[in-house]
């Protein structure tokens, strides 16, 4: 119960496609992990070419982190067992050894198998001077070893992909264990307009729907963020709905809701703000 999550490829349900932008980020999984896994024999020949056995995603909360391991998994045709630092932690404690065991030989079985760890900040972060819990400082060493002792022939086939928003907390032993370290960043105009095309793909919008003033119009959103935007814009008809219900003005026929309008999602701007003040130059 320590792992929060193991799914086998076919029912993860999340592909690239469904990620709006993040096309380089895509494009450097594609050649570090589902290559590797899917045409093995492709990089076992020297030294350059050697798969790597950790990559660190970070970037600001709600940048689809999450999503792009889940994708990468349906992806590459891996199981995806997902882990979350800070319930680890919590739940480790005093068993870090068995248990870190039983992860890594719990996933050899599994393999191919993206072992994802949400907040690995709080896993493997950075020690903690004095402060630190003697448990958390046994488990990262216990977690480190067992990475170590993963098989060359297993590292192809056991990718542990790390994702924080602290990647600045990381412990530097960490870092080298994460040779690659993928920025996932905020959309700027274009990328918004990526993202809110697939959320808007299946909805009933009016008519001319100026989606590109939508995207120009929500700087420092998420994809997250835009999701909740959405999610509040798409609730307006179905208020007004009810409204007009609670004063009498029932129809007798079956309530059909009127499409969005623009304006449903910039009235729904006070409602859902961009959540992250987030200064990209602080994680140099
Ligand atoms: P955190 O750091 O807070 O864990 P995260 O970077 O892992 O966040 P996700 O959990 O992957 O972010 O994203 C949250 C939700 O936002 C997703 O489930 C999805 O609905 C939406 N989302 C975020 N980015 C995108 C994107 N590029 N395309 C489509 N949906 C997105």
């Amino acid at each position: 119960n320590f792992i929060s999550a193991v799914v086998p490829p076919g029912e993860i349900g999340i592909k690239f496609d469904d990620i709006g932008a993040l096309e380089d980020v895509k494009t450097a999984l594609h050649e570090l992990a589902i290559l590797p896994m899917k045409r093995p024999e492709l990089f076992s020949r020297g030294n350059l070419l050697r798969p790597c056995k950790g990559i660190l995603l970070f970037g600001p909360p709600g940048t689809g982190k999450t999503l792009l391991a889940k994708a990468l998994a349906t992806e590459a045709g891996a199981n995806f067992i997902s882990i979350t630092g800070s319930t680890l932690t919590s739940k480790w404690f005093g068993d870090a050894e068995k248990l870190t065991k039983a992860l890594f030989s719990f996933a050899s079985k599994l393999a191919p198998v993206i072992v994802f760890v949400d907040e690995v900040d709080s896993l493997l972060g950075a020690r903690g001077g004095g402060f630190e819990h003697e448990a958390t400082r046994r488990m990262r060493n216990e977690f480190m070893a067992a990475w170590d002792g993963l098989r060359s022939k297993d590292s192809q086939r056991i990718l542990i992909l790390g994702a924080t928003n602290r990647p600045f907390d990381l412990d530097d032993a960490v870092i080298r264990r994460l040779p690659r370290r993928i920025y996932v960043d905020l959309p700027d105009a274009d990328n918004r307009l990526k993202i809110l095309k697939i959320f808007l793909a299946q909805e009933n919008v009016e008519p001319g729907f100026d989606v590109r003033s939508l995207a120009n119009a929500t700087e420092g959103y998420s994809g997250s963020d835009l999701k909740n935007l959405c999610i509040a814009a798409a609730y307006r008809p179905v208020q007004e709905l009810l409204d007009e219900e609670k004063n009498g003005k029932k129809s007798d026929t079956t309530p059909t809701l009127r499409p969005l309008h623009l304006d449903d999602f910039i009235q729904s701007k006070s409602k859902v703000g961009p959540s992250v003040a987030y200064d990209a130059a602080s994680m140099n």
